[in-house]
């Protein structure tokens, strides 16, 4: 096995984004909301947390 060189230290993942879906590893920086889940704090990852908890319409 060839370890990585850049990345040595363990990553520890503390949860998933429910944007992308993707790990969220400690040191990560996420926004967290009141019920617990955590999203990574990148504008796509928002945009997929609205796009699947609201309901897209025509105004
Ligand atoms: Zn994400």
């Amino acid at each position: 096995m060839i370890e990585h060189p850049i990345r040595q230290e363990e990553t520890h993942v503390v949860g998933y984004c429910e944007g992308c879906g993707g790990e969220i590893v400690e040191g990560d920086d996420v926004i967290e909301f009141i019920d617990g889940l955590m999203i990574h704090q990148d504008v796509w990852c928002a945009y997929d947390y609205c796009g699947k908890f609201g309901r897209p319409k025509q105004a």
